[in-house]
């Protein structure tokens, strides 16, 4: 959990790496399906371009299969879902149905004037999906991917205009979701605002009993 820009993709991929896990982001999923011109790309289209939320019947079925798929039966890790409450409460029924359960909620906290630099400085690799950031962290040579040598390319919805509508839908309909897994003793807080590998240090903390 995190607002955007928070760091959630950056420390995702190292979670996953470090717990031998699948990485499902709905936002990644829904990009995907953009680039490929399918039917789910065209209507969710309209919802990234505008910051907006995808429905949620639409992206709890999107969970729904990707769950199934053999790679999540030894754990899995959500980034990006659930963003609403009846996502997550879909997501406890999902999971009830698999015989799962969640065993930590993230929440990589970041105050809301620190990200609007960090998502409009954001640049990706469209070859590996690596996540870079002009000023944070910068490319060894410029305009290719360090990893992989692939092209970078801004999100279209890393504008100004359109990073304030996604923190207020951020506001609006995500945040109270920290409380719902507070509550039920899920939750570990991160301090989103340091260095990179600071954050990671912390989350590794988090993970010690897990992984
Ligand atoms: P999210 O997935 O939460 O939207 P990202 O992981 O894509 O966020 O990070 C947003 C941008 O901020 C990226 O350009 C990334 O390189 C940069 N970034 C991530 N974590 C930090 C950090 N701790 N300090 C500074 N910049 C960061
Ligand atoms: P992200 O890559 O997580 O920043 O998400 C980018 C965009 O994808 C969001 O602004 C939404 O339009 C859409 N999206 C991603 N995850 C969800 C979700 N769980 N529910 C609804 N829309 C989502």
């Amino acid at each position: 959990m995190g607002p955007p820009g928070a760091g959630k993709g950056t420390q995702a991929a190292r979670i996953t790496r470090f717990c031998g896990i699948p990485h499902i982001s709905t936002g990644d999923i829904f990009r995907a399906a953009i680039r490929e011109g399918t039917e789910l790309g065209r209507e969710a289209k309209k919802y990234l371009d505008a910051g907006q939320l995808v429905p949620d019947q639409i992206t709890i079925e999107i969970i729904r299969e990707r769950l199934k798929q053999q790679d999540c039966a030894r754990g899995f890790l959500l980034d990006g879902f659930p963003r609403t409450l009846p996502q997550a409460e879909a997501l406890d029924r999902l999971l009830a149905d698999l015989g799962s359960n969640l065993d930590l909620v993230l929440n990589v906290a970041v105050r809301p004037e620190i990200l609007l630099e960090r998502l409009t400085g954001r640049r990706i690799c469209r070859s590996c999906g690596a996540t870079y950031h002009v000023v944070f962290q910068p490319l060894q040579l410029s305009g290719i991917c360090d990893r992989c040598g692939g092209e970078l390319y801004q999100r279209s919805d890393d504008t100004a205009e359109t990073v304030e509508d996604r923190l207020k839908v951020y506001t609006n309909q995500t945040a109270s979701l920290l409380e719902h897994y507070r509550r039920r003793g899920l939750l570990k807080e991160v301090n989103g605002e340091q260095e990179i590998d600071a954050v990671w240090m912390e989350i590794q903390r988090c993970l010690r009993s897990l992984c």
